[in-house]
C-alpha cells in the first residue's frame, strides 16, 4: 500500500503490483471515501482488509468509480457494492458491459486467451453489477471534494479518466500503463488504438502533476509534462496494424 498524496491510497501491494488484477485506490477526500477500480473477483476480500489497515471503515466508501469494464477492474465490484452500499460510476458506454446488458468482450487477439485460458478464466469471470450513476465527458461530480470526468474511449469504448483539478491529479485507467516508463497498455486488450491516441493527447491538455495508472506505479511529479511529451511522439504500434490471427 502506499499514500500517494495526502488522502490518496494506492491499495495494491508495493512489490507485487499486479497481486489484485489492476491497481485500486482508495480516496479519503471531500469528507468520504471513494474507491477507483475493484480488481479482480477474488480479491475484494483483500482490498477490504488492507482498508481496515489503513484505519479506515468500508462501509464508509460512498462510491466506485469505474475507469473501465475489464475484468481486472471490476471483477470485485459486485462483491465490494454489496458489502459497502456504494454507489457505482461509470461511463454509459462501459455500463453495459458491467451491469450484464452485454458480455464481456474478449481481447482482441482471441488465440492469446486461448493460450492462457486454465489460469485465467476463473479471474475473468465478472458478476454483473449494476451501475448507479451513467457519466459522459465532461460531467463533474460532488464525489471525493469535487471530480471531472473526461472521456478517453481507445481501449473500451466507455473508458474515463478521472481528474481531481484542486489536486493536480488524474486517474489514467488503462488508457496508459507506467512500466520503466509511461507506455501504452497491452495493445491485446485495446479495442481501437488509434482512438486510444487521440484520447492520450486530449489527457495531456489537462494540467496535473500526478498520474495514478491502473497498471504500474504513480508519476508523483511532472505527470502532466511527461504524458505530453509521450502523447506528442505516439505512433500506432506495428503489432496493432498487423491484421489479427
Ligand atoms: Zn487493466
Ligand atoms: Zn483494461
Amino acid at each position: 500500500m502506499m499514500e500517494v498524496m495526502q488522502g490518496v491510497y494506492k491499495i495494491s501491494g508495493i512489490w507485487d503490483q499486479a497481486d489484485l488484477g489492476a491497481n485500486v485506490y482508495l480516496l479519503a477526500l471531500g469528507g468520504g471515501f471513494t474507491l477507483v477500480d475493484a480488481g479482480y473477483r477474488n480479491k475484494y476480500r483483500q482490498i477490504l482488509k488492507r482498508i481496515y489497515r489503513l484505519g479506515f471503515t468500508p462501509t464508509r466508501i460512498h462510491h466506485i468509480i469505474v475507469t473501465h469494464h475489464h475484468p481486472d477492474h471490476v471483477g470485485g465490484l459486485a462483491a465490494l457494492k454489496g458489502l459497502t452500499g456504494a454507489k457505482v460510476i461509470a461511463h454509459k458506454l462501459d455500463a453495459p458491459y458491467i451491469d450484464g446488458r452485454m458480455p464481456q468482450a474478449g481481447p482482441s487477439r482471441p488465440g492469446w486467451l486461448k493460450r492462457r485460458s486454465g489460469i485465467f478464466s476463473d479471474m475473468l469471470a465478472t458478476p454483473p453489477c449494476p451501475v448507479d450513476i451513467e457519466v459522459e465527458d465532461g460531467n463533474e461530480l460532488p464525489v471525493a471534494g469535487g471530480i471531472k470526468i473526461i472521456h478517453t474511449p481507445g481501449h473500451t469504448p466507455g473508458s474515463i479518466c478521472i481528474y481531481l483539478k484542486q489536486e493536480r491529479l488524474v486517474f489514467t485507467g488503462d488508457i496508459l500503463a507506467r512500466r520503466l516508463g509511461v507506455k501504452l497498455p497491452s495493445m491485446v486488450f485495446t479495442a481501437d488504438v488509434q482512438q486510444e491516441i487521440s484520447s492520450i493527447r486530449k489527457l495531456a491538455e489537462l494540467d496535473f502533476e500526478t498520474a495514478c495508472f491502473g497498471h504500474g506505479f504513480p508519476l508523483r511529479k511532472d505527470a502532466g509534462k511527461i504524458v505530453a511529451k509521450f502523447a506528442n511522439k505516439l505512433k500506432v504500434p506495428r503489432q496493432a496494424l498487423n491484421p489479427k490471427p
